[in-house]
């Protein structure tokens, strides 16, 4: 066993022949599996790249639980030989060291053997080395022995838990206890809500930071202190980690883990207090921001009197946080996959808090489900106390994980905020001035210097010829608004050890409401998020501050000054920096997705100087469609045989986008049911659907198909979708207008006679003028030295720009065929699709069907005679 009271296991091991799987598995998933269960063993790197539609989940499922399962019962197997050895060594040491004995006394003198006693010690004699090497063994197996009881009694104890659960046998009355409910009325502190209301010797007590010096800093909640007389100490299991973008992914993934063979794993899915909270005082608040705080806050320990007693007890305000009602939900977790909505059942049910229950659970389960920033924003891992150590991370849905890491990590700090903070921080210090330590006055009069130092900054107004968007780096930034000497770090840890946003929050809350209405009516986007009387002012300053800590070269700052919407934004140009960590503690990271793009550029992306000597498996596979199933066409011109080129300065040439039009009613007209459209911007599409209004094309599209248009509200997506899918399915065929990067881009599935045809319109490059995204290029060109080129020509920084536009169509293509059976045409419109270059990045699974069409007829007829096949 190692230090971690992880056994070790010294046989490697091989894929199996075949994988438990619900079905006969498809070549492709089968060769996934096996690439997997391989990258798991050898450890390092994976990216995995397959299509959607292909079963990918499960692919990952069954292999990684095989694995899993392989490695338990070869660890076990290993530690048993590994005894028998230990004895079998004991024995021959014992052997060996009886002949040398034997020898030594027979070829030696007296005098000789008397000198060799005085520089060596005598071999112990052999029974007593015998008996040592049987102690090592004995010793080593009652630890195998006491490690693998702990799993047979925690998997009976969630067994029974089960069977009780399934009986009704558990409730949630018997297991709320009274014994802790405060004496001044139940109804208004079990929640902590009255708790702040002020007497006059301590008025405002709460607002005051304790000394700085304390390590008190709240914590999560100590269940940990709460244990209900569980094991000594619980058993060390290895676990895989599944994260993936969304809640709705993640139960998906569980729909999929309960129809497997594996359904019996003991897994448990994190979600956030919104989703897992139980206490209804607390999760009907407003925002996750309010659930949060107010649930730390009922998390510190209060002073109260036991009604039976008549003496103070230490008590944590939440009732849901009952120790055995919260052990009784995690097995009930652990014994039977849960998504995160059945967990908050189960909590409801049994009057326990479902959010640390399923963290609780979280020790004991082999697969634990997380959404993407648990693991990849280290101070939220840090918060929930993941532990990677030697487990297996798989990563799904990661085309986009490196943007999503530094979408993670970009902190964003508007003018208001600034404003909020500054006017906030100053009330307060001067109402407690006499009560604050002088340490503490220190650190607030340096975050107040700071905040004002920076409000002057934005401020100042652009003069003529001057960029209202520019960036610097965090040194040039710090030196430009003369906070170049203050030490960022200590005041980091001031603000998080202090708590000072939180005291700040209940300090505005209670005394300045007005503060949360500064902004009302005069604030633009970027600053909405502050209007939240739920968010302390000093949030999003402490997040900025934080992003100031890293090291020059790895981000900017992006400086916007617009009047009223001014900010600051901290952008991370190395997004490696925070997947180190994941991949330098990890047995095995897969990354898996269906359009990851180039694999190497995917690759380099992810690594640091540190990791760049871990192994890395790369795998990409194909449809498991066969080739009557896919017809993709790259329509070059127009009926005028005007050339189709979408790009920014010709995309509203009204004959081109005419062109188009025609093309979409030929198209309408021979396939069947619903056709998906994408364009490049929503400004696009909507040009061009009021031009078609204006010249009729409109109209005819109309008299074939229900045209849908994306709202760009996303509350309206589902009434959208619903009218679209109505359309289909009623038989009158639908046209949808949708936005590549919209809301129906991705994890929207258009399966058969939802997606007949995906017609693409341009390419979607992002703006080559935005500052951020040159920098960004010019970042990685400098990392890859002068001259780097890959295989077409372009510098690292060209490669990554093309690569997030080819994601994004890829992406948008990827809604249609989504299992064996369905076929569809992919109509690309633009006659850069025809260019080697382009067309080299277009899915694999696509390209052998890829035909550059040139005339509106070919495409037409390619496309009847596709859909008559069909019939
Ligand atoms: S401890 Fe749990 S139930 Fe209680 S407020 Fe926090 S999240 Fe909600």
């Amino acid at each position: 066993m190692d230090g971690n009271g992880l056994p070790e296991r010294t046989t490697q091991l091989d894929p199996p022949a075949e994988f438990p799987f619900p079905f006969p598995p498809y070549d492709i998933q089968r060769d996934m599996m096996r690439q997997l269960y391989c990258c798991f063993e050898a450890g390092g790197l994976g990216v995995f790249q397959s299509p959607t539609g292909t079963g990918k989940s499960l692919s990952v499922l069954c292999s990684a639980m095989q694995w899993l399962r392989d490695d338990l019962q070869q660890t076990e197997k290993d530690l048993l030989d590994q005894n028998v050895s230990e004895r079998a060594q004991g024995a021959a040491e014992t052997h060996r060291s009886r002949s040398a004995s034997t020898a030594s006394t027979a070829g030696k003198t007296g005098a000789q053997q008397s000198s060799t006693s005085k520089k060596s010690m005598p071999a112990p004699p052999s029974w007593v080395m015998q008996k040592q090497a049987d102690m090592r063994a004995d010793a080593a197996k009652k630890a195998v022995d006491k490690w693998k009881a702990k799993i047979v009694a925690r998997q009976d104890r969630i067994r029974l838990v089960r069977e009780r659960s399934e009986e009704g046998r558990l409730s949630k009355r018997k297991f709320i206890p009274g014994v802790f409910k405060s004496g001044k009325g139940d109804d208004n502190n079990d929640d902590g809500t009255q708790d702040d209301g002020a007497d006059s010797a301590t008025e405002d007590a709460d607002l005051v930071p304790r000394d700085y010096a304390s390590d008190d800093d709240g914590g999560d909640g100590g269940l940990s202190d709460d244990s209900d007389g569980e094991e000594d100490e619980p058993p060390r299991i290895r676990k895989i980690f599944f994260c993936s973008r969304t809640h709705s992914q993640l139960a998906q993934f569980v729909s999929e883990v309960k129809n497997s063979p594996f359904s019996d794993v003991r897994l448990t899915a994190l979600g956030s207090r919104q989703n897992l909270c139980t206490n209804p005082r607390v999760n009907k608040l407003s925002s996750l921001h309010a659930i949060n705080e107010k649930c730390l806050d009922l998390q510190k320990t209060k002073n109260e009197i036991d009604p039976k007693t008549g003496k103070a007890v230490k008590v944590k305000k939440c009732p849901m946080l009952n120790p055995r009602s919260m052990n009784v939900t995690s097995n009930i977790i652990l014994g039977s996959p849960q998504d995160i909505e059945e967990a908050a059942v189960v909590g409801e049910r049994l009057g326990a808090c479902a959010y640390y229950a399923s963290r609780q659970a979280v020790e004991f389960a082999e697969l634990v489900l997380l959404p993407y920033n648990m693991l990849l924003h280290k101070p939220t891992r840090e918060a929930v106390g993941l532990d990677l150590k030697d487990n297996i991370v798989i990563v799904d849905e990661a085309h986009n994980l490196v943007e999503t890491i530094a979408a993670l990590h970009s902190a964003k700090l508007a003018r208001l905020e600034l404003e909020q903070a500054h006017a906030a921080l100053s009330q307060y210090m001067d109402k407690f001035k006499r009560r604050l330590t002088p340490k503490h006055l220190m650190y607030i009069r340096q975050l107040l210097f700071v905040l004002k130092s920076w409000l002057t900054f934005l401020r100042k107004p652009v003069a003529d010829g001057e960029k209202s968007e520019f960036l610097l780096s965090v040194n040039d930034f710090l030196f430009e608004t003369k906070t170049d000497h203050m030490h960022f770090f200590k005041l980091l840890r001031y603000c998080e050890k202090s708590e000072l946003h939180r005291k700040l929050l209940g300090y505005t809350q209670r005394h300045l409401p007005s503060v949360f209405d500064s902004g009302n009516g005069d604030v633009g986007e970027s600053s909405g998020a502050l209007r939240s009387k739920h968010i302390s002012p000093l949030r999003g300053v402490q997040a900025f501050i934080e992003s100031l800590t890293h090291a020059d070269e790895d981000g900017r700052i992006v400086v916007r000054r617009s009047g009223r919407d001014a900010s600051l934004q901290f952008m991370l140009l190395n997004p490696a920096i925070y997947f180190e960590e994941v991949l330098l503690k990890a047995r095995a990271v897969a990354v898996v997705g269906g359009t990851m793009g180039s694999m190497s550029e995917f690759v380099q992306h992810l690594q640091t100087p540190k990791t760049r000597a871990l192994k890395v498996s790369t795998f990409s596979c194909g449809h498991v469609v066969n080739g009557n199933n896919i017809i993709a066409l790259a329509a070059t011109h127009g009926p005028t045989n005007e050339p189709f080129r979408f790009t920014f300065a010709n995309r509203k040439n009204k004959a081109m986008v005419e062109g188009l039009g025609r093309l979409l009613v030929n198209v309408c007209r021979v396939v069947p049911a619903g056709v998906v459209v994408f364009f490049p911007s929503y400004d696009t599409e909507d040009f061009i659907y009021q031009h078609w209004k204006a010249c009729g094309v409109l109209d005819s599209l109309q008299r074939l198909k229900q045209v849908v248009r994306e709202p760009r509200a996303a509350g309206k997506t589902d009434e959208c979708l619903t009218e679209y899918s109505n359309a289909v399915q009623q038989g009158r065929g639908g046209l949808l207008f949708a936005v590549v990067g919209g809301k129906l881009s991705e994890g929207i599935n258009f399966k058969d006679d939802l997606g007949r045809c995906v017609v693409m319109v341009g390419l979607p490059y992002p703006n080559r003028h935005s500052p951020a995204l040159q920098e960004k290029m010019a970042y990685l060109d400098k990392r890859a030295g002068s001259g780097a080129r890959n295989a077409n020509g372009q510098s690292p920084g060209e490669a990554y720009y093309e690569n997030l536009c080819m994601k994004a169509v890829n992406q948008s293509i990827g809604r249609a065929i989504r299992h064996r059976n369905d076929y569809a045409a992919i109509l690309l419109v633009d006659d850069r699709y025809a260019r080697p270059r382009i067309a080299s990045q277009l899915p694999e699974w696509m390209q052998p069907y890829h035909t550059t069409v040139d005339k509106m007829g070919g495409v037409v007829r390619h496309l009847s005679t596709f859909f008559r096949k069909r019939k």
